[in-house]
């Protein structure tokens, strides 16, 4: 098995911010930063997820993690290596945390002694690197059982659980039975909403963090309209126009970027440039309900000009989701069994992931492409894709199920609709926006404001430092510690 790998993370000023968040706001993040660069001196926080890439996990990151280092904390971040079956166990304990079956299997000794076996391997790479005072920030179900490994260094280790179910079930309780042993030695446990809260958990150590979005990263800077067109031609999803505007954008460093790369596509024909399009960005997975989506678009969305593009990381570049081919392979056979004039107006996009920078400007371009966005998820933890729809201006329509609800006030910053199985209420929400622009053009920019006020990567810092400090020095800052919201 390969090492453990080190993620760059190249520091980005908080100053970008300044602008957006006014002075006043700025100023106390500049306190907050300079509190840590001395707190925190001459230790570093690492993170260890199971992937640099795809999902809503290695988004977050990527929003954070540079900002933490620009305000000059050592930050790190490490990937973990895959042993044999290790990632078929940790999406059974994903789909499970979610309250579904998944694949149906076994979470019994034998996969216990799998995960195990693989995070032995990985743990015993960390503990070359890790320094006692150090804290170690470990992301979901694939990191929590090296809680007890990292322990042992004398080190304070945090577990983030980036997924859960507002109404726990048998199967979410039986992945919780799986973890708990490694969880509870944690020194903190991080969840995205109060309701994912697992019953029995020590409180004193339970926080609550909202996940965030970059406002400047390649995903979500701004782009002018003709270069999301230029964009989406080179993805093959439009149209070459001939006013030979470059398909460019900024970099997450800071240089310049150009797409070349072709979206896998399967769709009869690109985009006409006068269609109302819906849009879909998630990974091929089941939970966000990609056929469900299609059969809504094919009962319910009639309107010829109305057309829906569902796009997603490339299958096979997903390292930590074993389903997602299996998902996309049942999908596509959906959209070739469409009738004609109904296949003709759905596209399902692959992207690539060679340059995660060009992904991401892919899929700010479609999202800025839309008329409405749509998160049809059957469950979610946070739904990264959501705040990122609502940060372009856009009218979002969302299952109200887990983090979707707490981005989207139903009918101010967007729509929720009740049930994530009804496909009739959905093509309402969905008809209901692309007839009236200008609703959907107003509960867009209330969707921005909500996210500029809650969900950027800078609105966590002050609750990062909080938590960390916490751990470093407990009798001074426990007492002060803010109670969690939400
Ligand atoms: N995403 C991406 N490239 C793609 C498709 C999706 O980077 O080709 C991103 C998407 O923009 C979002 C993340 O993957 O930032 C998905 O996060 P979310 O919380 O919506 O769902 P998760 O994958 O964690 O279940």
């Amino acid at each position: 098995m390969a090492l453990p790998k080190f993620m760059l993370i190249p520091p980005q000023p908080l100053d970008r911010y300044r602008a957006l968040l006014g002075d006043e706001e700025f100023v106390e993040i500049e306190r907050i930063a300079a509190r840590a660069r001395h707190e925190f001196s001459g230790h570093a926080i690492w993170h260890v997820s199971s992937t640099a890439r795809g999902g809503g996990v290695a988004e977050l990151l990527h929003s954070l993690l540079p900002y933490v280092r620009g305000a000059g904390i050592d930050t790190r971040w490490v990937v973990l290596r895959d042993g044999s079956d290790f990632f078929r166990i940790t999406k059974r304990l994903h789909n499970r945390l979610h309250g579904s079956a998944g694949d149906g299997g076994a979470l019994g000794v034998d996969e216990r002694r799998d995960y195990e076996a693989t995070l032995a391997v990985n743990g015993a790479h960390l503990a070359r690197l890790i320094q006692p005072g150090d804290v170690v920030y470990l992301h979901d179900p694939q990191s929590a059982g090296l809680v007890p490994m990292l322990k042992e260094l004398g080190v304070k280790v945090i577990w983030r659980c980036h997924v859960g179910i507002d109404e726990p079930n048998a199967l979410a309780r039986e992945a919780w039975d799986f973890l708990r042993p490694y969880v509870e030695a944690a020194d903190a446990c991080v969840f995205s909403r109060r309701k994912y809260v697992w019953e029995g958990l020590d409180e004193e150590r339970v926080w609550l963090m909202a996940p965030c979005i970059d406002a400047f990263c390649p995903k979500n800077q701004d782009l002018e309209p003709a270069a999301v067109a230029a964009i989406l031609a080179v993805a093959g999803l439009e149209e070459s126009l001939a006013d030979g505007t470059a398909p460019v954008y900024v970099r997450g460093d800071g240089s310049p970027g150009r797409v070349d790369r072709r979206a896998e596509l399967l769709q009869e024909a690109p985009l006409p440039a006068d269609a109302r399009v819906v849009a879909q960005v998630s990974r091929w997975d089941r939970l966000k309900d990609p056929i469900g989506l299609l059969r809504c678009f094919e009962r319910h969305l009639v309107d010829p000009r109305v057309h829906l593009v569902m796009a997603a990381p490339s299958a096979h570049a997903v390292a930590d989701d074993p389903e997602g081919e299996a998902v996309y392979g049942s999908l596509a056979r959906g959209w070739r069994d469409l009738p004609e004039d109904k296949r003709r107006r759905v596209h399902l996009a692959s992207l690539p992931m060679n340059d995660l920078d060009e992904n991401a400007a892919m899929v700010n371009a479609l999202q800025r492409r839309a008329d409405v966005i749509v998160q049809k998820s059957i469950a979610e933890g946070f739904g990264l894709t959501v705040a990122e729809g609502m940060w372009k201006g856009k009218a979002v329509v969302g299952s109200r199920v887990g983090g979707i609800q707490d981005q989207i006030v139903d009918g101010e910053s967007g729509v929720l609709v009740d049930d994530p199985h009804d496909l009739g209420a959905f093509g309402d929400a969905i008809r209901g926006l692309i007839e009236d622009p200008a609703r959907a053009a107003r509960l867009g920019e209330a969707a921005r404001q909500r996210v500029i006020d809650r969900f950027l990567g800078i609105n966590r810092l002050a609750e990062y430092v909080e938590l960390v400090a916490s751990l470093m020095a407990p009798a001074q800052t426990m007492a002060s510690r803010k109670a969690p919201t939400a």
